[in-house]
């Protein structure tokens, strides 16, 4: 069994290279800055991820079997796979806008999704780099009713490909016209706004597949056919692993050995 995902990694690698070398949205190199501390977010915080949706999973499945009418479940898991999955993606999407708002918008959670933010050099392995407070929280949230609500085996399995897929796509440091489908499903240039460190596109952009949650909930950056100018993030996040695990936890002064922005005027 792969635990930690490496069959999938060399796969991902084997289509995004290439991609990104040919059709990149800036010059970037394979080997940039952070790429190390991105693959221990890919191996050992993949596992944790993984260990903790088990977790979920089992509990969640536990509590639905005593609160949710088997005749429920039977009707939500006896609808065809697309049907399920399109159903899926919905639900997962509104708890990934929600919890994601949240990690915004809260000072306390910040701190945890700021690590994410912190990312310079943008490109589909920095779909790994999160925090596992923010990555756990967010998949309890955004999976739980999933569980909860009797979907099949198939349509969780074949959600969690098209999820992978579209995470590491739309971080992925590509140039990719979607046309119309850009008000459907969310682009790289739509997700890369929502990176960019630029006054403008702060708290925008807060979908994870569906942009037309942010349309309705009126957090859509229209970005036009722009690329951000830069990415990242301006609050002191150190370089090492454990330091970006540990930043969130520890006091102002013990988070970071880079210098606190001043809030001076
Ligand atoms: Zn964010
Ligand atoms: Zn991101």
């Amino acid at each position: 069994m792969d635990i930690f995902g490496i069959k999938a990694l060399l796969i991902a690698a084997l289509i995004f290279i290439p991609f990104e070398h040919l059709f990149h949205e800036r010059p970037q190199k394979t080997l940039r800055k952070g790429l190390g501390v991105d693959l221990i977010y890919v191996l050992f915080n993949g596992l944790i991820i993984k260990v903790a949706i088990v977790l979920i999973a089992a509990n969640t499945l536990d509590a639905a079997a005593v609160l949710v009418p088997q005749s429920m479940t039977q009707a939500v898991g006896g609808q065809p796979v697309w049907l399920q999955v399109a159903e899926i993606i919905l639900i997962t999407d509104i708890g990934v806008y929600w919890t994601h708002r949240a990690f915004h918008e809260i000072p306390a959670l910040w701190k945890f999704h700021a690590v994410h933010h912190g990312i310079d050099e943008l490109d589909w392995l920095g779909a790994f780099h999160s925090h596992p407070v923010d990555a756990i929280l967010t998949k309890a949230i955004s999976l739980t009713p999933v569980f909860f609500l009797g979907f099949s085996e198939a349509s969780i399995a074949l959600f969690s490909s098209i999820y992978f897929g579209h995470t590491l796509l739309v971080h992925s440091n590509l140039r990719i016209p979607f046309g119309p489908l850009k008000w459907l499903i969310a682009s790289p240039q739509f997700h890369h706004w929502h990176h960019a460190n630029q006054r403008e596109a702060y708290d925008k952009n807060f979908a994870g597949q569906l942009p037309v949650l942010d349309m309705v909930f009126g957090t859509y950056n229209a970005t036009g056919n722009k690329v951000p100018e830069k990415y990242g993030v301006d609050d002191p996040i150190p370089s090492s692993y454990f330091g970006q695990v540990s930043y969130p936890l520890l006091p102002p002064d013990k988070r970071s050995d880079r210098p606190v922005p001043s809030t001076e005027a």
